[in-house]
């Protein structure tokens, strides 16, 4: 990695190259344990010194391995995840934390621990709904995933080291809520597609490092005299997963994305692990409770009876509203990845919620890879037209 690049340029650097730090920090005696998804608890694995190190896909990428393991109607990313794991391009991992997101994030585990062979492979169950027997269970998971991760370091996880990861993670989240303020402006300081690329980087460092990396990154955009141009419309994208710059560049082609809400942008960052006696209970209230994933069912009222679609709609989609007023948001599109079931149970009612906000959406469907582009490019377009 070279010492002259900061901020946006090191973030661009790390995210054309993803695995090198991680290769040079195992090379100097780090473990590097591999995670599929932003509800994986990384302060249990920055504790105990290991780098967490997000396993994405790649839409450059034609899956072809997978196929021996996973069907075609099936989540994409899953499917270029695993392939890009069979044909080796994660060798460097000493394991991997994986959770029950999504029912092809757990059918995906099963077939990835089978068909590797790393030293350490966990699988975490986690519940779909926030009752309080939810978070329990959920707690419950999540010592026995302390247990196997002690066992394989020959550590004890210390309530101390995992306050201060628990610290430096929230330090992380805060700082790219900062960064994120900078797209209010219009136009915005930084562009949704150079976020992406700040983000998928920061999934790839130590939390430290990430840090590091964010803070060079804010002073720069905020003195920067070369930002994004003003385009036709202040969008924001609801999504799984948004982590590619091909992908967020057919949107800005004509338009500013000032709000990414997915995987590849703000969801794994909003809000902070509280400090609780116990500090696994307050990893398990975070990770549960405010992770905004479609994968989540969130009732208006535990225990309800009769439906109040209104107050139903505001607690599944409330956060939204905030943003979508302080962001100045005049349009968005709720972009779904082919075979993506929690996600597409939810479209119909957030674009309700769109609706009764006044803002135009649109839904639109693709599969994950570069084919998809020229399709999705006639979609954006198409709305876009729609909103100017
Ligand atoms: S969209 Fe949901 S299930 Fe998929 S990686 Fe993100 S948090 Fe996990």
């Amino acid at each position: 990695m070279s010492d002259k690049n900061k901020g946006l340029s090191k973030a661009q650097e790390i995210y054309l190259n993803r695995s090198q730090r991680a290769r040079e920090l195992k090379a100097a005696g780090k473990k590097i344990i591999g995670y599929p998804c932003v509800y994986v608890p990384l302060e249990m694995l920055t504790a105990l010194d290991l780098v967490p190190y997000q396993t994405c896909g790649d839409i450059k990428e034609p899956v072809t391995e997978a196929d021996r393991a996973l069907p075609h109607s099936f989540c994409p990313i899953m499917r270029n995840c695993l392939d890009c794991a069979l044909k080796g391009k994660n060798d460097f991992l000493d394991g991997m934390a994986t959770i029950h997101s999504s029912d092809p994030q757990e059918k995906t585990a099963r077939v990835w621990e089978s068909y590797t062979n790393y030293p350490y492979f966990h699988f975490i169950d986690m519940p779909i709904t926030v009752r309080p027997e939810a978070l329990e269970y959920f707690k419950s998971q999540l010592n026995d995933f302390r247990k196997t991760l002690e066992a394989f370091t020959e550590k004890k996880l210390s309530t101390d080291k995992l306050e201060a990861a628990i610290k430096s993670h929230n330090q992380q989240r805060a700082l790219v809520r900062e960064l994120y303020e900078l797209t209010k402006p219009s136009p915005p300081l930084i562009s949704g597609t150079e976020i992406v690329q700040v983000v998928k980087a920061l999934t790839s460092l130590p939390v430290v490092e990430g840090n590091d990396l964010l803070t060079e990154t804010i002073s720069e955009v905020k003195n920067r005299t070369d930002g994004p141009e003003k385009k036709s419309a202040r969008l924001l994208i609801w999504s799984s997963t948004l982590d590619d710059t091909d992908i967020m560049q057919v949107f800005e082609a004509k338009a500013n994305v000032v709000m990414n809400e997915s995987c590849g942008g703000i969801r794994a960052y909003r809000g902070g692990v509280k400090f609780t006696a116990d500090p696994l209970e307050g990893l398990a209230d975070y990770y549960l409770n405010e992770i905004t994933c479609a994968r989540t069912f969130r009732q208006a009222t535990l225990g309800e009876t009769r439906k109040d679609y209104a107050r139903d709609l505001q607690s599944r989609f409330g956060y939204l509203k905030g943003i979508i007023k302080e962001w100045k948001i005049n349009g968005a599109v709720m972009l779904l990845v082919r075979y993506c079931d929690p996600f597409a149970f939810e479209m119909p009612s957030l674009k309700d919620y769109f609706n009764s906000l006044g803002v135009p959406s649109t839904y639109i469907e693709y599969d994950y890879t570069t084919g998809a582009l020229a399709p999705l490019r006639t979609r954006v377009e198409a709305f876009l037209e729609t909103i100017s």
